[in-house]
């Protein structure tokens, strides 16, 4: 994941990045863990989207404890 920075441009296509709020999904195998309102950095353009590593380490310790759940879906939000 790349780091957020909204003074860019977005380089892929050029359009403008806004703060905004995606949702995360990983598949962990035995389910999957979905996490939403998290803050990200979008572009207004084509949509691709950057996490912050702040960010990151947050999905990161999320998806950690739903792991350990091992639930099918885990639906989380930040
Ligand atoms: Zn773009």
């Amino acid at each position: 994941m790349k780091e957020p920075s909204t003074k860019s441009l977005c380089p892929i296509c050029g359009g403008k990045k806004t703060a905004g709020k995606t949702t995360y999904s990983v598949d962990l195998g035995f389910g999957i863990v979905v996490v939403r309102n998290v803050p990200a950095t979008v572009c207004s353009q084509c949509g691709e989207e950057w996490i912050g590593a702040e960010t990151a380490r947050e999905l990161e310790r999320l998806v950690d404890e739903a792991r350990q759940k091992r639930h099918q879906v885990e639906v989380l939000s930040l």
